[in-house]
């Protein structure tokens, strides 16, 4: 088999105008970063329509920490449906800097289901997390300036909560010690950076529907607290406006087009913890334009990635997906089942049914939850083995479960066709689709009822210090805003190692915050790293570029 980037290569692809003719879309709409990239402009959003696409979310059960192949799975699917004569579109995340030169490499997709040109895709692409930053750390710069200045504002620089951002994975920069050095040069305290996937201007672009929705979001960002406890926002600094300038290209999705050439928007990629974990809305939308099925991605398992998609993005939008596809691994059931990750490879015919009950619980989530209807694509890895697969279809068929195998890494669409038959029915069902709370929810109880209901935890502690901030947040207005859970990826707990289908447990949440912006607030169950660092080995030493500007060593 050859490498991702190899099999990138051996595909030529299309004029990226050749991509939006082909879905219909008018030229006046494509803005070309060169031959295979453009930015679609959002007015196309705006023109009327009465075409009528079908949405599709793509999920996982709790992963392993290699990832379960969801992007993949993504890609894939959309290329199935293309080969049996449906128009689809594809809507992903941007990569981080973070995670390609660290552990996880890229995030293009694998094998034969890639976006390409994939290494444009992983490094810096079309310069939107640059442009994130550049706005991000604007607002930083005017805040202390504003400090330095004489501070009309009464800005306590003790509660500042508005850190400065990179897109990098750099643990140095996590605490810092800045305006260092005398009178003129700035106002010393303590500060830190998070990578920029963390930064709330991630979610707000994400989330926003217009430049002016975008620019309210930015003008509502809380940036810390005034020596009277008052809430100070962005607008006050008058940074909105500028802000908003920064960023009004990266607010345009991105085309691209998978290795057989179905339109693939990718564009943004907040955090799936302390943010929402989807790529933006404008993105869905365009790719609900540029196809007759729309399929899209959400952040690590079900559990938080589908919940905040249906939750905050759905709920934020009107968005209302037509099916889910939850993807499942022989390797992450057997990680449920309590297998080493060192041991995956080897075949576990009792791990295996030992971790199914972790993949029942998400279905029946998104079934009886949401009211959506749902299969589970088995996305078949080499090291899997053929009494493996057939476990799976037999425990799954015995429970009436819908599933299906998927091979689209070893064979693009051509592996994923009984997929996208099925999803094809599906999304002609009816559906009961509703939240897990109603709108306006206390954030209490929301996040209680998130706990129960999806998790099913026997319900929720909060901490002295995040009793204190639940009052200061419903004080300060921000009480009935959804919620954003950072838990671990890996359990239904906020334990990392309680795998599987745990019963009988409780969710501590010891610290909340707002994300005024971005209209939600955060609950933080256990240690969440917004500044992740490098591994001793970084993927980074491996990545090449030749004399022809050639990439080598991407993954
Ligand atoms: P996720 O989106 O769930 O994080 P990805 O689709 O990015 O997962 O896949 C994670 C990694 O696993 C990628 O490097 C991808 O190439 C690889 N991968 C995915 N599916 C398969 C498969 N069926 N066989 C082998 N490798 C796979
Ligand atoms: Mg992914």
């Amino acid at each position: 088999m050859l490498s991702d980037i190899e099999i990138a290569h051996s595909v030529k692809p299309l004029p990226i105008i050749e991509v939006a003719r082909e879905a219909g879309v008018d030229e006046k709409y494509v803005i070309p970063y060169g031959f295979d990239k453009a930015k679609i402009d959002y007015s196309l959003l705006n023109e009327p329509t009465d075409h009528d696409a079908k949405l599709v979310l793509v999920t996982a059960i709790n992963p392993t920490p290699a990832g379960e192949g969801k992007t993949t799975t993504t890609i894939g699917l959309a290329d199935g449906l293309r080969r049996r004569g449906v128009k689809s579109a594809v809507a992903l995340r941007e990569p981080s800097l973070g995670p390609v030169f660290g552990v996880k490499g890229g995030a293009a997709g694998g094998g034969y289901a890639q976006v390409i040109p994939m290494e444009d895709i992983n490094l810096h692409f079309t310069g939107d997390f640059h442009a994130i930053g550049a706005a991000n750390n604007l607002l930083a710069a005017m805040l202390d300036n504003h400090i330095q200045q004489g501070n009309a504002l009464g800005i306590d620089p003790k509660r500042i909560t508005w850190k400065r951002a990179v897109d990098m994975n750099d643990r140095q920069l996590r605490h810092i010690v800045d305006g260092l050095g005398g009178r003129a040069q700035g106002v010393p305290r303590e500060d830190g950076f998070d990578i920029t996937v963390a930064s709330e201007i991630m979610a707000i672009l994400c989330l926003s529907t217009s430049i002016t929705d975008l620019k309210n979001r930015l003008g509502e960002i809380v940036v810390g607290y005034a020596y009277d406890g008052r809430p100070v926002r962005a607008s006050e600094l008058k940074a909105q406006g500028a802000m908003a300038a920064l960023l009004k290209d990266a607010l345009k999705p991105n085309l691209v087009q998978t290795l057989e050439h179905t339109p693939a928007f990718v564009h943004g990629g907040p955090f799936a913890n302390i943010a929402h974990g989807c790529n933006s809305i404008m993105a869905t939308r365009m790719a609900m334009r540029f196809g007759d099925i729309a399929i899209t991605e959400a952040g690590f398992g079900a559990d938080l990635g589908a919940e905040k998609f249906l939750d905050i993005k759905c709920r934020m939008t009107g968005l209302s997906p037509d099916a889910v596809v939850i993807v499942a691994t022989a390797r992450a059931l057997k990680y449920n089942g309590g297998v080493a990750k060192a041991d995956l490879n080897e075949e576990n015919l009792e791990a295996l049914r030992a971790g199914l009950p972790n993949l029942l619980r998400h279905v029946d989530n998104i079934q009886s939850v949401y009211g959506l209807p749902c299969v589970v694509a088995i996305n078949r890895f080499p090291s899997d083995t053929e009494a493996e697969l057939a476990l799976i279809e037999e425990e799954c068929k015995k429970l009436g479960v819908n599933v299906k195998l998927s091979e689209v890494w070893a064979k693009g669409g051509e592996g994923a066709l009984e997929l996208a038959d099925e999803v094809m029915r599906l999304v002609e069902q009816p559906n009961e689709f509703r939240f897990s709370y109603e709108d306006g929810t206390d954030i209490a109880d929301a996040i209680e009822a998130v706990a129960t209901k999806v998790y099913r935890a026997d319900g929720v502690d909060f901490t002295p210090a995040a009793k204190r901030q639940l009052a200061q947040l419903r004080e300060n207005g921000f009480g009935n805003l959804p919620v954003c859970i950072a838990k671990t990826q890996y359990s239904f707990t906020d334990q990392d190692k309680v795998l599987g289908a745990p019963e009988g447990f409780r969710i501590t949440v010891r610290e909340l915050k707002v994300s005024a912006g971005a209209h939600f607030v955060v609950a933080l169950t256990g240690q969440v790293l917004t500044m992740p660092g490098l591994p001793k080995v970084p993927a980074a030493e491996n990545i090449d570029v030749d004399e022809n500007g050639v990439i080598s060593g991407l993954f």
